[in-house]
């Protein structure tokens, strides 16, 4: 089974990108299932359709004896669907939920016979909660998405710091950068470098497509709204070049002044 995590600073794509991919990889006939890390529970929403409202911090919270079916959704071509769940916004730690959420998923031995997991995850790892998924081993396999946004790049470098330090001490690797255009000066050459700075590989390069927007607005993924689309071509290589990749690096974090200054080469 592989294990995956994908970060990236807040509204980057990171659902987006996990939601096609997961489809990309349901169409290989793998059995997926994509777990959302994030108070809002809207990472599944394209899979499923519609905002999973029952999460798994409020099913354990409301129910003594809780189900896996009550907390594994299926959604498009029988993805299961898993939203970690969180307190009211402002109230509590947020992270809180997905330790309880894999624990919960791990006591009740569901999920074991899947081929592929998806961990959608909000934040960076500077919060004990949103390290979770990989302190704790659940996820093994990092993908990180950036924009070349220099609070993008920044907050991707953090995230490496992160993996660094788990990476030392386990079995935890950065399998590469995403790139997730937002139309910077010369984005693909400045990811292409940061990523080879933190020894590591842009794996991808997705274009900023309104096709994104549309689906979305429609509740659906790429591969689902538009399969015949370029952008839809573009997820399902990412999904089958994630599947391959064997370079699984620790990465080499950069200093802020070092990435200040690769951004500004880049942005003039
Ligand atoms: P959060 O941190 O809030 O969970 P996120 O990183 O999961 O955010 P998304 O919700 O996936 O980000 O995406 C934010 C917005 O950007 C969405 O409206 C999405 O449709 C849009 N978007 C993502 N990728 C692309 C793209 N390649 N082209 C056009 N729009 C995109
Ligand atoms: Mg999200």
């Amino acid at each position: 089974m592989k294990k995956i995590a994908i970060y990236g600073k807040g509204g980057i794509g990171k659902s987006t990108t996990t939601s096609n991919l997961s489809a990309a990889f349901s169409e290989d006939g793998l059995k997926v299932c994509q777990i959302g890390c994030d108070p809002k529970n809207d990472s599944t929403r394209l899979l499923l359709g519609r905002i999973c409202s029952q999460t798994v911090l409020d099913m354990v919270r409301d129910n003594d004896e809780v189900a896996a079916e009550d907390i594994v959704h299926t959604g498009y071509n029988g993805i299961k669907c898993v939203e970690a769940g969180g307190p009211e916004p402002g109230v509590g730690c947020a992270g809180r939920g997905i330790i309880v959420a894999l624990e919960k998923l791990r006591s009740l031995e569901v999920l074991t016979d899947e081929d592929l997991i998806m961990y959608d995850v909000l934040g960076d790892v500077v919060c004990g909660g949103f390290a979770v998924p990989i302190r704790e081993g659940y996820a093994t396999d990092i993908y990180i998405v950036s924009s070349g946004e220099l609070m993008s790049l920044y907050a991707a470098n953090n995230i490496a710091k992160g993996v660094k330090r788990f990476a030392m001490r386990g079995g935890v690797r950065l399998g590469g950068i995403i790139g997730n255009g937002r139309n910077t000066p010369n984005e693909q050459q400045l990811l292409q470098e940061f990523a080879k700075r933190l020894h590591t590989q842009l794996i991808a390069f997705i274009p900023r497509d309104v096709i994104v927007n549309k689906a979305e607005n429609n509740r659906q993924t790429v591969l689902q709204y538009a399969p015949e689309s370029a952008q839809a071509g573009v997820y399902r290589k990412l999904a089958h070049d994630i599947w391959h990749n064997e370079n699984m690096a620790i990465p080499t974090p950069m200093s802020f002044e070092e990435l200040e200054k690769l951004v500004a080469e880049y942005g003039n």
